[in-house]
């Protein structure tokens, strides 16, 4: 193998290979201290370098797992000794802003908040927004079609994607910067590698779609009697608000009860004696009333009986402690090790499925801790669920629990974390058998020797 490492220095500047401790001094995960395992890092600084690399691994058949900023939760990152990792942490390069057609060329390494701030400089706004802003890459949101709090108004990644560029496993370079909201010239490949978590290939390159940054947020934290209100209320809020809804984030009592009880200093703002809670979030326009007319919608909900309890926020201090309290999750880990999850289903489903998986739960730990919040608008529901044993046996009996009930109504195992490596043997609950196949033709076409991300989405 060392004639492998040979090449790929003749290929990379000396710090473009890593290899021994420098390799196994790195953690996998940004929450889990368990180092990486493999044969080499490559860090390429440029498109023409990840063509090289992937060009000459090619040739060798040599697997190849590509590493944005180590964020995800499914498990896609995973490598052993035998596989090269790419890491795409030094292209991180904002190339180009254009604020007239509201449009911004980057490089797949560029942290998720960096981008959100180089528009704000320019008083826009990029939509996507997710827990781990400070940590993940662009590339890996595009390559995951990440998600995140402000769906419901501006769609997942893949509706934030104008253009981008990649690598083939090949090393042939795929260069499809569209900037245009509008072009139906042919197939829209950027779908290929749009949530194929690096499959098809390696993203390097990206032309996001910013808007107009929003004058002032209006936001409040709510409490519900029963989800049936909840589900009533966002109908109503949504029409209320005409548009501007851009954030409705539910919390489940076990959460909310978890993340505003000490070691956690988050400060309630409404008492813990409610099923449900939801942080709402509007874009507001900064004319004169609309905080007034934010304020006058949840008075009227409250007096109709469409919310049980509710506190808005006053200061950008007081959005922040919201929005704190939602974001909270490293407390999932209190009580030990959680398995996590990520599903979706219809609203309308969503009561009677979180009881089911609760009732599957208790039957069989009662001892258990499952803590649930989602983004339901998008049909996205969260939990972390801890039995007391983290072992393998257990994990595939609580996803037994989470995922066997999403079936009957046609839910997904993946609304917005993907497969990976954790959630492969389960793709069949969500995909039809001719769905599978197609995946495996399209991977079989752009990857015929499977070195790219391997063991990666397909059940085995
Ligand atoms: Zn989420």
């Amino acid at each position: 193998m060392s004639d492998l490492i040979d090449a790929l220095r003749d290929i990379l500047d000396d710090r473009g290979v890593l290899t021994g401790d420098d390799v196994s001094t790195r953690m996998i995960h940004v929450w889990y201290q368990r180092p990486i395992e493999a044969l080499c890092i490559v860090r390429p600084r440029t498109t023409e370098e990840v063509a090289a690399v992937l060009k000459l691994c090619h040739a060798r058949g040599q697997t190849v797992v590509p590493h944005g900023g180590l964020t995800g939760l499914v498990q896609g990152c995973n490598c052993g000794p035998g596989d090269v990792v790419l890491s795409l942490e030094r292209m991180n390069t904002v190339e180009d802003i254009d604020p007239v057609g509201r449009t911004m060329t980057v490089q797949a390494g560029v942290p998720l908040q960096v981008l959100q701030e180089t528009a704000d400089e320019h008083g826009l706004m990029f939509p996507l927004d997710l827990g781990a802003r400070g940590s993940c890459h662009i590339g890996g949101n595009v390559s995951t079609n990440a998600g995140g709090n402000r769906v419901i108004r501006f769609g997942m990644t893949r509706d934030n994607v104008l253009g981008l560029e990649a690598v083939l496993a090949d090393g042939t370079v795929v260069t499809s910067l569209n900037t245009m909201i509008k072009n139906n010239a042919g197939y829209d490949l950027k779908h290929l590698f749009i949530g194929t978590e690096g499959t098809l290939g390696i993203v390097t390159r990206v032309v996001i779609r910013l808007r107009e940054a929003p004058r002032a947020l209006s936001t409040a934290f709510a409490a519900f009697d029963d989800f049936k209100q909840v589900t009533a209320f966002l109908r109503y809020i949504d029409r209320e608000l005409g548009g501007a809804l851009c954030a409705f984030e539910v919390l489940w009592r076990d959460f909310y009860e978890l993340v505003t009880t000490a070691p956690a200093d988050n400060v309630r703002p409404v008492p813990c004696e409610f099923p449900n809670y939801v942080l709402i979030e509007a874009l507001g326009t900064g004319a004169d009333g609309a905080g007034e007319h934010f304020e006058a919608i949840m008075g009227e909900a409250l007096e109709q009986g469409l919310i049980a309890d509710a506190a808005v926020a006053r200061s950008e201090s007081d959005r922040k402690a919201m929005w704190r309290i939602r974001d909270s999750v490293e407390h999932f880990f209190r009580y030990g090790p959680a398995f996590l999850y990520d599903v979706s289903l219809g609203i309308r489903f969503m009561d009677d499925y979180v009881g089911e998986v609760k009732r599957r739960l208790d039957e069989r730990w009662p001892e258990h801790h499952c803590f649930t919040l989602g983004h339901i608008a998008d049909g996205n529901i969260h939990f972390a669920i801890n039995v007391g044993d983290d072992g393998a046996d257990a994990h595939a009996l609580v996803n037994a629990c989470v995922y066997e009930p999403l079936q009957p109504v046609g839910g997904s195992v993946s609304a917005e974390h993907g497969i990976g490596t954790e959630k492969r043997a389960y793709l069949p609950l969500s995909r039809g058998a001719n769905e599978i196949d197609l995946m495996r033709r399209v991977k079989a076409a752009l990857d015929p020797k499977g070195i790219l991300n391997p063991g990666k989405v397909f059940p085995a």
